[in-house]
């Protein structure tokens, strides 16, 4: 049987895949069981940020697998105490970290830690504000602050107060606050499986300034936007804010499973022995690996370089769009996290995906119809031509609307 057979009899269908199996995969590229080779503009869903087998990478891998790859948190874990003090240093200052497995326990833990912090600091008074078509997780706890009908519909929802407001609509969360005094917003910088939706600045800078006024924890789930992706370590680093909770998991484990939350001096303290905790986290390997993430991320220049890549990909995008207006219609995000919004209907958009795929280009659709790019920080001048001139000639030939 094919390996297409063999998923289908064997795995639970919780994802429509596509119908390649990959053999290896090489700084930039993929390449599958047959020898294609393919531009990976997805990166494991914002993972691999310095692409895939960065010697660095590799050299931690075998450095901390050789020396134990497992303790449990019983230990003090040398490789995970490094990682917190050097995420803290680089965003809260001063405060802790708590490490998980994924994304979704990072949401998980900053639920608990919202609702410890609401008994202890406000007298029980809770609820958490969240924006329509946000993403926290799948899990039956994140599941409640995750604001995709498509996602949460069949699901039983957890009984805590949650409050869904539009994106960038700060009157909208001034009255919740008047009405209802919940004790957290968390919200994502750029909506990512929402459509790549930015947060407007003034926006972001007034979730802020009234989880200041109120006495409120202000979360940043940087699952997806962390880690380099859109040119600062964290998105919320932009715009000259400071969150008291800020969620990460996706790139920092550089390819094996790492996330968890920092929170600043106002919550640091909140969890006490007993109150959280997974077998797995800190797994050391993956804390290795994070170190080593962060090593090549600040230390050898590459956050600069993706920015540079960045700027190339962005330039070059919005001559496309300017070629083609009837098919782009506009674009949104930042750095190497870009949502190409078409006029094209969700099937067109998917055909689109699978004949880029052909093609030897990986990208993402999300919210039907965005053509979502995640591509590495690492991301070349050749590369980009690549995508350009293949997505240009593909445009050209499909949805050339002839002038008279
Ligand atoms: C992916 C993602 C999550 C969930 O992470 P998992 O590791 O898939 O559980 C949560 N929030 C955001 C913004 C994400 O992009």
């Amino acid at each position: 049987m094919d390996w297409q057979t063999l998923d289908q009899t064997y795995l639970m269908h919780t994802v429509k895949r596509l119908p390649i199996a990959i053999a290896r995969a090489e700084g930039n590229y993929l390449f599958d069981t047959e020898g294609n080779r393919y531009l990976d503009l997805f990166t494991g869903l914002a993972v691999n940020v310095l692409g895939h087998s960065h010697p660095r990478l590799m050299q931690a891998l075998d450095d901390q697998g050789h020396k134990f790859l497992h303790i449990s948190n019983l230990f003090l874990n040398p490789p995970a105490i490094r990682l917190a003090e050097r995420l803290v240093k680089h965003t809260v200052g001063e405060g802790k970290v708590y490490f998980g497995n994924s994304g979704a326990e990072a949401t998980e833990a900053a639920m608990k830690l919202i609702y410890k912090w609401t008994v202890k600091e406000r007298n029980g008074k809770s609820g958490i504000v969240v924006l329509k078509n946000s993403f926290h997780g799948r899990t039956l706890g994140a599941l409640r602050l995750t604001r995709q009908p498509g996602v949460y519909q069949d699901f039983p929802q957890l009984d805590i107060p949650v409050y869904e407001i539009e994106p960038n609509d700060k009157d909208a969360l001034r009255e919740i606050c008047r009405n209802h005094q919940p004790a957290a917003v968390l919200a994502e910088p750029i909506l990512g499986a929402g459509g790549v939706v930015s947060l407007r600045e003034e926006f972001l800078t007034a979730i802020a300034q009234i989880c200041k006024e109120n006495g409120m924890l202000f979360c940043m789930d940087e699952i997806q936007t962390g880690i380099g992706r859109t040119g600062t370590l964290f998105a919320y680093q932009h715009f000259g804010l400071q969150p008291d909770v800020i969620l990460f998991a996706k790139g920092i484990g550089g390819g094996l499973p790492l996330g968890g939350i920092i929170a600043g001096k106002k919550a640091a303290d909140v969890f006490q022995p007993g109150d959280h905790g997974t077998t797995f986290a800190p797994s050391p390997l993956s804390a290795a690996m994070g170190n080593a993430v962060l090593d090549v991320l600040l230390e050898e220049g590459v956050l600069e370089q993706g920015k540079k890549a960045a700027d190339e990909l962005w330039s070059q995008l919005r001559h496309l769009q300017e070629k083609y207006p009837h098919v782009i219609s506009h674009m949104d995000g930042r750095g190497m996290m870009v949502g190409i919004r078409t006029h094209l209907n969700p099937e067109k958009v998917s055909r689109l995906q699978s004949d880029l795929l052909k093609k030897g280009i990986l990208v993402n659709v999300t919210a039907k119809t965005v053509i979502r790019l995640l591509p590495p920080l690492t991301l070349t001048a050749g590369d980009i031509e690549f995508f350009i001139q293949t997505l240009d000639s593909y445009i050209a030939e499909k949805f050339l609307v002839k002038e008279d």
